[in-house]
């Protein structure tokens, strides 16, 4: 994977040594000799990670930290502090200034490169939620960005994995303060309540007495319901290999024991926030995605929908050798509820028309408005006799009882007509199966309305 990476250092022998080391594992590298120069790079949006040095004339690496981290367009970028200083009281400083990481000077290799690569692939995945939300922004749907910055991290959902007595005790109390905090000490119990809860964290430590910790993570970040949530490894110093190894399977981020209180909670703040952000980011992109699939008036899927999925189902159904159906309904005389009684009754006709198909179908049905007042349904894995004895559900279901309209003021009768089709040929498409089904529907009209005709197989 491939990145570009700002490197800022007033020193320029340190710029590069780590440009040279950046540059042999093929990252692409800029560098700035000074804060603002620096902020001016990420402004500009030509860098994907910030490696920082902390002590610089002028704007120190805390205060250029911040200043990405506190603006929207700049905040997602991961910022690494490269620093001589390695107390807590330094690293909870920069943490709180929002740094991603730290590495401490003289710079290990391994940890420089596997730190890069998995801050780089975190952002990969945000970049192109970012860029599919990009759009919902203008449907006014507000901007996740915003609310990320002003998010404090706090209230988090914390599902912390630890068997020791001792230390999980010292670490619910501390964490407790700020989150909401469960504790699983074994680790089968562990991916139930990840999967069920779906907390924010789950707080992995390494040495659990008869399970190995990292088997846990690649758990969490294989199966799809916890794949999303934020897993921080509690290690101890001689476990640089499994950090690595972690990091590697897409651990977000490790503290090592003993445990500094206040880097623990600034390390939970900053994965809380980077999981509500991602969320809102995902929740932007469902909805900008609904605006685009779905049909206002009556919620069905809309043409374009069907469109897209159609000929992957028909095309399963023949590799699978499945069978499928569609059926297409267009309301009869629908035209003359219009004319009688006005277009926002003949909409409040739409609408109850799409409910009431729509609960006479299974979950698997795709349901569309294919236009005005026609809708398609898409069978997967049903032969055309069940298609029928549905669409024959349907078409009673509508006849039965007479349809609301002017707010439930006024009753009419509405009747619907149905055509039926089903794929036969090994070289069937949503056109061929749709002509047939409409046919079938044309006939349906002729014959007097109000009925299912089955389409015949060309
Ligand atoms: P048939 O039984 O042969 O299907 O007769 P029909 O009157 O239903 O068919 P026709 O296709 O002639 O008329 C369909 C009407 O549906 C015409 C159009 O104005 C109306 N229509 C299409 N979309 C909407 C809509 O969104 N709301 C309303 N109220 N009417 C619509
Ligand atoms: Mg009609
Ligand atoms: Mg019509």
């Amino acid at each position: 994977m491939t990145a570009r990476v700002l490197v800022v250092d007033d020193l320029l022998p340190n710029v590069k040594l780590l440009e040279a080391r950046l540059t042999a594992e093929y990252f692409d590298v800029l560098t700035a000799t000074n804060g603002p120069d620096a902020i001016a790079i990420c402004d500009q949006g030509l860098c994907d990670i910030v490696l920082t040095d902390v002590m610089m004339p002028g704007m120190d690496g805390f205060e250029v930290t911040r200043r990405i981290k506190s603006n929207p367009m700049t905040a997602h970028i991961p910022v690494v502090m490269v620093t001589a200083l390695d107390q807590p009281s330094d690293r909870v400083k920069g943490l709180e200034a929002g740094a991603d990481d730290f590495l401490t000077k003289p710079v290990n290799e391994i940890s420089l490169i596997a730190r890069v690569r998995s801050l780089v692939r975190l952002k990969s995945v945000t970049d192109e939620l970012r860029s599919r939300a990009a759009t919902s922004r203008d449907a006014g749907m507000g901007d996740p960005l915003v609310q990320a910055v002003a998010d404090t991290g706090a209230g988090g959902r914390i599902l912390l994995v630890d068997d020791r007595p001792g230390s999980s005790e010292r670490l619910m109390s501390t964490l407790s303060q700020h989150h909401v905090v469960t504790l699983a000490t074994d680790p089968q119990q562990a991916l139930f309540a990840a999967s069920d809860d779906t907390p924010d964290l789950v707080i992995v430590s390494l040495d659990l007495a008869s399970y190995d910790g990292l088997r846990l993570c690649s758990q969490l970040r294989s199966v799809e319901s916890t794949r999303h949530i934020g897993v921080l490894m509690l290690a101890e110093a001689e476990d640089n290999a499994r950090i690595l190894r972690g990091l590697d399977l897409g651990v977000n981020d490790y503290l090592v024991r003993p445990i500094d209180r206040n880097e623990l909670l600034a390390r939970v703040r900053t994965q809380v926030r980077r999981k509500r952000y991602a969320d809102r980011l995902r929740e932007t992109v469902h909805a900008t995605i609904e605006l685009a699939i779905v049909d206002a008036l009556t919620g069905l899927h809309n043409r374009r929908y069907l469109d897209s999925h159609f000929g992957a189902l028909v095309e399963d159904a023949l590799n699978r050798g499945r069978p499928l159906s569609a059926l297409v309904l267009d309301v009869d005389k629908f035209k003359a509820v219009n004319d009688t009684h006005g277009h926002d009754a003949g909409d409040e006709v739409l609408k109850e028309f799409a409910l009431r198909v729509r609960k006479s179908l299974r979950g698997p049905d795709l349901v569309a408005r294919f236009g005005g007042e026609e809708l398609v349904v898409v069978m997967p894995d049903t032969p055309i006799e069940t298609a029928q004895l549905a669409a024959e559900r349907i078409r009673s279901r509508i006849e039965q009882d007479p349809f609301s309209i002017h707010k439930g003021a006024d009753l009419i009768p509405v009747t619907v007509s149905i055509g039926v089709a089903a794929v036969t040929r090994l070289d069937e498409t949503p056109e061929t199966l749709l002509k047939r089904a409409d046919q079938a529907l044309y006939q349906a009209k002729a014959e007097g309305r109000n009925r299912v005709i089955l389409g015949r197989a060309a």
